[in-house]
């Protein structure tokens, strides 16, 4: 008879437990409660995540997951991945499958098949997933040690699983000697590293939501493969709350509206990357831009213009043409290089040294916007919001180290006031020295110090990411958090020691002495075109009334208004509003959701009671279609005065 061997264990709060060696940690969980088995989903085992199958064979630290840890969910959504792809063979055996991780909204499986799934198969093998989440099957975790992996392959080979026996051809060769895990649920046996939930029937709340096509590897050439992307929740109201917020996305998403509004578009026989703004997106964007050059304006910077090409040696000195090459595009012309610029930066240097400064310029704040141009890999092209031609509003402020945190504090100011007037609430990082890194440290501490100082003088709460900066200088990243919660790259602000030694900039101090002036690169809104976008999302499409490049149309309840509409058209036009007439031969009804589709704000209807009483009927787009009789006087101070104060739209 042998006795069993006792092992300790050390749970989270401390408490020491004697488990017989070679117990598993689910067994654990039952002798603290059955409750905690019940709703345990894997462990940690001294900090390593686990399956609750895990034998405990020596002392460790334990802590048993339920789905409130932090890494419950990533299990959930790979063991879903797992569960749809044994739904998926079930339902076509001849299916191959490929790989299928857990990401950041959810899950993808990505599977061989002689044709693409489609969204009827879909909603099958969705159906397929609950019945075997029903059957509550264990998934089991088993180990092939390295000895044994041959005949896995030749296994995986007669199957038809091409794809699972290359990926272990390939572990055994890179790694000789290692053993590899299989897990099973009925008959469905994948190969992978784990850990999972212990049974399908943890897996309840989730949907399929979408095929794509995948290259096997990502490498193009490779065979193409059908992925299926999903999510998976704990919860159901999780899983509402999520479809929810895709839904919302959807409805708001720019490179839905943009089009549809008629506000820009993008074409192949141009070039990815590159936005055309259409007459209504142009004009909104003139609009936005106007505005912000009196914004400078008034807050003391001075406006430039600089090309769009230089010749490659200014990029020499700049150090981009060694630090930056691969973002930008280079052509020779009389076998001189040159260089379509990809930043300002270098252009309002030359302006700042075209001749001899004194303490008494500074500080100098130049101000362009400025078009660039940066190769992006097409893979992360975007919409709006990674493009390859971009126009910044931006700006290079030249000062003495005493006026750097005035300087800091007034962009800030600047940049916050404009988050505020776009109704978007913010996030902020400061990031600090980095390891490698240019400049004295003192002009780092003083800098970093007065980014701090700054924030925390104006109670805006931000994080620090040590070693965050450029090597070049710290810096301020401000983020936009939009309507649905998700942030864009909003406004920066860079401290640069670099630039400034390298141009040799100088200035003549009081002293009589030359000192060299430090530099700041910051942009309010950042770029136009990503700017551009997260306002349509923010507003659906619907701009604020100064914004909006239709102010209002008028619609004649029939031909004998037609005279009276255009009469008011020009009354309006002539205050200064931005009026189109829908005479169209179409119902009243017609034209009026026609005209809420393309989110024009307000119309006026008029007919014979409107036109004897000098009124319109007016009918806001955003206050849910009423409608008022007013006299025309009064309809045009009411919009005047929204364009006057910039009104924001209530958010929709
Ligand atoms: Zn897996
Ligand atoms: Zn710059």
């Amino acid at each position: 008879m042998s006795i069993a061997q006792l092992t300790a264990v050390t749970l989270p709060d401390g408490s020491k437990r004697e488990v017989e060696k070679g117990s598993t940690v689910f067994q654990l969980a039952e002798s603290i409660s059955h409750g905690l088995a019940k709703k345990a989903v894997a462990a940690k085992l001294d900090g390593k995540l686990v399956d609750l199958s895990t034998p405990i064979e020596k002392e460790v630290q334990v802590e048993i997951l339920t789905s409130d840890a932090p890494e419950a969910l990533d299990l959930l959504r790979h063991s879903t991945a797992h569960l749809m792809a044994q739904a998926v063979l079930s339902l076509f055996p001849t299916a191959k499958v490929a790989i299928g991780p857990s990401i950041a909204d959810g899950f993808y499986y990505d599977f061989g098949f002689e044709r693409p799934f489609t969204p009827d198969d879909l909603v099958k093998i969705e159906e397929k997933m609950r019945e075997l989440s029903k059957k509550n099957l264990p998934i089991e975790r088993s180990e092939v040690s390295f000895p044994e992996i041959p005949a896995l392959i030749e296994k995986f080979e007669q199957e038809g699983e091409i794809f699972k026996a290359e990926l272990l051809k390939e572990i055994s060769e890179k790694f000789p000697g290692t053993s590899v895990t299989l897990y099973k649920q009925d008959i469905f046996t994948d190969l992978c590293r784990g850990p999972h939930l212990p049974r399908t029937g943890l897996i309840k709340h989730f949907k399929l939501l979408s095929v794509a096509g995948a290259y096997w590897r990502g490498k193009e050439g490779n065979p193409m493969l059908s992925r299926i992307y999903g999510t998976s929740y704990f919860s159901e109201e999780d899983l509402k709350g999520h479809l929810h917020r895709l839904e919302e996305a959807a409805r708001r998403d720019h490179r839905k509206l943009g089009p549809e509004l008629d506000l820009y578009s993008i074409h192949d026989v141009a070039g990815s990357g590159l936005i055309l703004f259409h007459p209504k997106g142009a004009l909104t964007r003139s609009i936005l831009e106007e505005f912000l050059r009196q914004e400078h304006l008034k807050r003391g910077y001075d406006l430039v213009m600089t090309p769009h090409i230089f010749k490659g040696d200014l990029w020499d000195v700049s150090g981009h043409s060694d630090h930056y090459r691969d973002n930008m595009y280079f052509f020779e012309v009389d076998k001189q290089e040159y260089v379509i610029k990809p930043m300002n930066c270098p252009g309002h240097i030359l302006i700042y040294g075209n001749k001899g400064r004194s303490y008494r310029e500074l500080p100098m704040r130049l101000f362009e916007l400025g078009t660039v141009y940066r190769y992006e890999r097409s893979g992360v092209l975007h919409g709006l919001l990674r493009v390859r031609g971009f126009t910044q509003d931006d700006a290079h402020i030249f000062c003495t180290p005493d006026q750097l945190q005035e300087e800091i504090g007034s962009v800030l100011d600047f940049a916050f006031d404009m988050m505020n007037l776009f109704g978007f609430e913010t996030e902020v990082r400061v990031g600090t020295k980095p390891e490698s890194f240019v400049g004295t440290d003192e002009n780092w501490v003083t800098a970093t110090q007065a980014l701090f100082d700054c924030l925390n003088a104006r109670n805006i709460p931000f994080h620090t990411e040590e070693g965050g900066g450029a090597f070049y200088g710290p810096k301020i990243q401000v983020e936009l958090k939009d309507a649905l919660g998700r942030l864009w790259t909003g406004p920066t602000i860079q401290v640069d020691f670099a630039l400034p030694e390298r141009f040799d900039l100088k200035y003549m101090g009081s002293d009589g002495k030359e000192h060299r002036p430090i530099m700041i690169h910051r942009t309010v809104v950042g770029s136009m075109e990503r700017f551009f976008g997260a306002l349509i999302e923010q507003f659906v499409g619907a701009f604020p009334m100064w914004l909006a490049p239709v102010h209002a149309t008028i619609i004649p309840i029939s031909k004998e208004n037609e005279d009276y509409a255009f009469e008011i058209a020009k009354k309006a036009k002539a205050r200064g509003l931005r009026i189109e007439v829908d005479e169209r031969n179409e119902s009243l009804n017609y034209r009026i959701r026609d005209g809420q589709m393309k989110k024009v704000p307000y119309m006026f209807v008029v007919g014979k009671k409107e036109e004897e009483a000098n009124s319109v009927a007016l009918r806001s787009a955003r206050a849910g279609g009423k409608s008022e009789v007013l006299p025309l006087e009064e309809v045009f101070e009411r919009l005047l005065s929204e364009i006057e104060t910039k009104a924001l739209p209530p958010i929709q």
